[in-house]
């Protein structure tokens, strides 16, 4: 009777899973194993909010096992030892997996590759995750790329080349002993994460319906939409693909299928600036890949002499959405409650912490890696040092953005701000964004002590920015 292990690892769905339906078609017993192992992802094992996500991910995935016919089994790490253990138990003769990118998991999955070979088990390893492999597309001189147009332009016409594969019928699997998922450990211990489960249905079925809902609205004004936190009109799907709940091959056919179909989809123009935000997570997986080191050091050279500076009353002040600066407390609040936060107010908090604050770009990777649900190296390593100005194809360090007239532009009517800074809702949108201009009667009728409901701003936005692109000028060149 021949027995495989499927190994899922950020893989958890059973549509267009290439390890699970090559290891389901060819077995008469299957073994769909997790195993935990955070010590394997160090200096990088997931943070508390990804940790509750992925709670509820795996409990999501049993529920779907177990109605297929087959159950998931948990096992914790050192992963080389639990696949051994598994393999003697069940006699298993291979053991399949989806590829995964970052230093740490790729080490660790060539060891396990060839141990297991040597072993004479079959290990096979297959792509799940990504559109085009990061060794797959290279300049016409023969590098990696470190610039996301033409990187875009070089893997747009493939696409398509790969279709989602089918949902495989699963064998049962054999009789085994699992861990509890509760044993793992992985729901916080305070009640901070409870308001997650209000956004958020982890699982391929919350990604699916996440999909749809998009599609069926916000896809039709993503170009215009995606920039305003206000509105709710991006995806958020990211989660989902961080845990592998949904893939982009599915939501390429998706949105292809929703495109051709005139009564859905206004243009084609907006689903296609879409998929190149789909882009824009191949692409932060390909620079992880060919510069690992840019998980702890700046890609630009340059910055490896740049002097940071920042006091950590700011750092905290800026991680508790006090800075005085509503824009800014309102996605560090949005973060803290949610998991998530906007792409648009990522890039404003960002540059206030890296340019205005002077703070590594490390710190607030760091923060970011504890609190978001999406938190995924490649995405959050090159978001951070874009933003900085010293990572791949990033914005220059001298456009450090202004987070009221940032407001005013993409938070025209504060609702935003008013939803997370509720001590301020009460100004009008004149002030909302820069309640510091607000004469005395107008704070006065808004009920606003700043100061004292509300802070006033950590820092000087002219004076900070001075001393930011001085700070640039001595390691400029
Ligand atoms: P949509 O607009 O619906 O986009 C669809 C998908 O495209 C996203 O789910 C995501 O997978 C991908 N995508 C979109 N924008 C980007 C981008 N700029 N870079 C890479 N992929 C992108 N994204 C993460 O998934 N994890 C992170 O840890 C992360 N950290 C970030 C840190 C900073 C400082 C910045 C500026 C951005 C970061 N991003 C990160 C990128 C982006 O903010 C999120 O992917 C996006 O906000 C997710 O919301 P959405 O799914 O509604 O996006």
């Amino acid at each position: 009777m021949t027995t495989r292990i499927v190994w899922l690892r950020r893989d958890f769905r059973l549509d267009d899973n290439p390890a699970l339906l090559r290891a389901a078609e060819s077995a008469e017993r299957l073994v769909v194993l997790y195993i935990h192992a955070p010590e394997e992802d160090a200096p990088w094992p997931a943070g508390a909010a990804s940790c509750w996500w992925l709670h509820h991910s795996l409990l999501a995935l049993s529920q779907q096992l177990e109605a297929e016919g087959n159950r998931l089994v948990i096992r914790s790490g050192p992963s080389l030892n639990a696949l051994r253990e598994c393999i003697e138990t069940t006699g298993a003769a291979s053991v399949y997996w989806n590829r995964l990118y970052t230093p740490m998991a790729r080490d660790r999955d060539r060891r396990i590759k060839t141990a297991l070979r040597d072993q004479g088990i079959e290990a096979r390893s297959f792509n799940a995750a990504l559109l085009a492999e990061p060794w797959a597309v290279e300049t016409r001189s023969g590098g990696p790329y470190r610039v996301f147009t033409p990187f875009w332009k070089s893997i747009r016409d493939g696409l398509r080349a790969a279709a989602p594969c089918p949902r495989p019928m699963l064998p049962p699997c054999p009789a085994m002993e699992s861990e509890p998922l509760d044993a793992l450990g992985l729901l916080p211990d305070r009640d901070w994460a409870d308001g997650f489960a209000a956004h958020w249905t982890p699982g391929s079925g919350g990604a699916q319906q996440r999909l749809s809902d998009f599609l069926d609205t916000a896809l039709q004004d993503y170009d215009s939409g995606r920039n305003r936190p206000d509105l709710d009109a991006t995806s958020g799907l990211s989660p989902h693909l961080h845990f592998g709940e949904i893939g982009p091959r599915q939501i390429v056919a998706a949105v292809d299928a929703a495109s051709s179909d005139d009564g859905r989809t206004r243009s084609a123009q907006q689903a296609d600036k879409f998929l190149s935000e789909i882009a824009w997570r191949e692409f932060a997986h390909h620079v992880l890949f060919h510069f690992p080191e840019t998980l702890e050091q700046s890609m630009n050279p340059r910055f490896r002499h740049f002097e940071w500076a920042g006091r950590d009353s700011d750092l905290q002040a800026w991680q508790h959405g006090q800075t005085g600066i509503p824009i800014v407390d309102a996605g560090m609040r949005q973060l803290w409650h949610t998991g998530w936060m906007h792409n648009r107010v990522r890039m404003i908090v960002g540059s206030l912490l890296t340019k205005n604050l002077r703070q590594h770009w490390r710190k607030g990777a760091q923060w970011f890696w504890d609190t978001l649900v999406d938190a995924d190296l490649a995405n959050n390593t090159l978001g951070w040092q874009w933003i900085a100005g010293c990572g791949a194809d990033a914005a220059p360090y001298f456009r450090i953005f202004n987070p009221v007239s940032q407001g005013e532009k993409f938070d025209p009517h504060g609702a935003y701000v008013r939803r997370w800074v509720p001590e301020i809702e009460g100004l009008p949108d004149a002030h909302l964004h820069a309640p510091w201009t607000a004469p005395a009667p107008v704070l006065r009728q808004a009920k606003l002590r700043l100061g004292r409901d509300y802070p006033a701003p950590i820092v000087d936005l002219k004076a900070s920015r001075q001393d930011a692109l001085d700070a640039y000028a001595k390691v400029k060149g």
